[in-house]
């Protein structure tokens, strides 16, 4: 935990800008949420500070972009090495303040260095073009462009990867960054500002503002006309009002927002590899990833076999502090979060749903909430539209392929769909027929580094990872060339 205590002096955090580290006059408190214990003050910083690391972020620009791209790799691969280093450390960290258990947070450090270690890479291939001309005595270029500063804006429920995701490209293109982690897990990204120092990142290039309450900070990020673009990941409705507040400097943005992901089995599935995916998409982080199957749809010929087989498994999962060996649940981020998943539960129970486990707190209490079972789910209740962003799993069933198609297409969200099957005609069928910017086909994980990570409709705009994602940090200069 060395890493834990060299970011904190007299018990506070303090936050970086420009290089420095800045505690500003009030601080806020984060808290494990498996135990309610305080870990740690955190600089609470708000408008002013907002606008300093803007222009620190500015300042860095010039040079940072006019790095060759190599370079630049290689001050990225140094991050990459230092935070494979420093990987326990990190995880205990992260658990420590999101709550997932050490076995997902170490997955998280290593799926979130990835990004950094892939973009180094990937720096060094932004190529623009050169057109056939139109004239014999011109010339025709495109030239690939940073950006400019760019305000990254994250989530807690990946307290590291949603950070890498957006800063790994941002700074290999040649930007610089402003980050607002979420107020319950900052200190996942103070310690990776902090191995970014350690690993030669020119002051400036990376600024962490954190704060209690995201408005004011919010309200700079997305009106300053010195920031370029905005990449938010968050929920739906807070992208919105976002991306209006970015309207009035038409800034580039990007948007991961929430889901309400269907997980389709078909009669043919393979039950076993259709349950095992089921665990894995449904309850990793105790179901509090955007990527989480929300609705569960079944055919009505293994729909009795795929509850009954899903239920056990749910039941059989070992939910408990995240530090503890063995653990697969960890508590859910807040009672907020607890709030919603009972009353999602109460609401299905209330109409006609079947409980078949859970359906309550864990006898831990606090914010332990039990793995979920409902079967017999209907289209009134609210988790058929709505994102519970937690350890329940409603079973709706189904006839025919067109209804699965057509309940999984009955969302404004349109982020990650999954689905079982063991006919190619249907998989093709199926696969062209969802609307999702995501499809799992026989899997319940998809998220890696090389592909693009999108949603569609309500979910998004834009797209992280892959090369994609790396281009979505730059702009195109066309350049003409004349008097040849
Ligand atoms: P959230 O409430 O929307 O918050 C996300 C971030 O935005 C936090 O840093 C939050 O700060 C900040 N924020 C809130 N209001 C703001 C404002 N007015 N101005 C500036 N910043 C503001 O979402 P969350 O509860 O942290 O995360 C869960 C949601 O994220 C779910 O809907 C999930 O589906 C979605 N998500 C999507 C993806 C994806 O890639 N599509 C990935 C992960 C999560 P505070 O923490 O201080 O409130």
């Amino acid at each position: 935990m060395r890493l834990f205590e060299s970011l904190l002096s007299d018990g506070t955090a303090a936050a970086l800008i420009g290089g420095r580290w800045q505690k500003g006059t009030n601080s806020f408190p984060v808290t494990n949420p498996a135990t309610g214990e305080i870990l740690a003050q955190v600089a609470d910083l708000g408008e002013q500070e907002a606008r300093e690391a803007v222009t620190a972020a500015q300042a860095a620009w010039s040079e940072w972009k006019a790095l060759p791209a190599k370079r630049r790799a290689v001050i990225l691969r140094a991050w990459f090495e230092l935070i494979h280093e420093h990987t326990e450390a990190l995880a205990e960290l992260m658990t420590l303040e999101q709550g997932k258990p050490l076995a997902e947070s170490r997955g998280e450090v290593a799926y979130g260095a990835s990004f950094i270690e892939f973009f180094a890479e990937e720096a060094k291939r932004m190529s623009g073009e050169t057109l056939p001309t139109h004239a014999s005595d011109k010339r025709l270029l495109v030239l690939r462009e940073p950006v400019g500063v760019v305000a990254a804006i994250t989530p807690w429920n990946f307290p590291m990867a949603m950070i890498t995701r957006k800063c790994a490209p941002a700074i290999a293109a040649g930007c610089t960054v402003v980050i607002k982690p979420a107020e319950a897990t900052p200190l996942t990204a103070l310690a990776l500002a902090k191995l970014a120092n350690e690993a030669g990142m020119p002051e400036g290039v990376i600024n962490v503002v954190t704060a209690s309450t995201p408005d004011a900070v919010g309200k700079v990020l997305t009106t300053d006309p010195r920031v370029r673009k905005v990449s938010f990941t968050g929920s739906t409705p807070v992208g919105k009002k976002l991306l209006a507040q970015c309207a009035g400097t038409v800034k580039k943005v990007s948007m991961e927002l929430g889901g309400n992901a269907p997980f389709i089995v078909f009669d043919d599935a393979d039950l076993d590899a259709a349950v095992a995916g089921a665990i894995a998409s449904k309850f990793r982080n105790a179901g509090q990833t955007c990527v989480c199957t929300n609705r569960f749809l079944v055919q009505e010929g293994i729909y009795d076999a795929f509850v009954e087989a899903l239920a056990e498994k749910a039941k059989a999962l070992l939910v408990g502090d995240g530090r503890k060996p063995g653990t697969q649940i960890g508590p859910l981020i807040n009672q907020a979060a607890v709030g919603k998943v009972q009353c999602h539960v109460d609401d299905a129970v209330a109409k006609g749903g079947r409980l078949l486990c859970g359906g309550h707190l864990h006898e831990l209490g606090h914010s332990f909430y039990a793995p979920t079972v409902i079967a017999g789910a209907t289209l009134e209740m609210r988790v058929a539209s709505e994102e519970t962003f937690g350890p329940l799993a409603p079973v709706f069933c189904f006839k025919e392929d067109e209804d699965a198609i057509a309940m999984a297409n009955d969302t404004p969200f349109g982020l990650a769909a999954y689905f079982y099957t063991q006919d190619y005609r249907r998989i093709w069928r199926v696969m062209e027929g969802l609307e999702y910017g995501m499809v799992g086909v026989n899997e319940g994980l998809i998220s890696t580094e090389v592909a693009p990570f999108v949603g569609i409709k309500e979910s998004g705009l834009g797209c992280e990872g892959s090369r994609h994602g790396l281009e979505d940090f730059t702009e195109l200069k066309y350049v003409c060339v004349g008097g040849l």
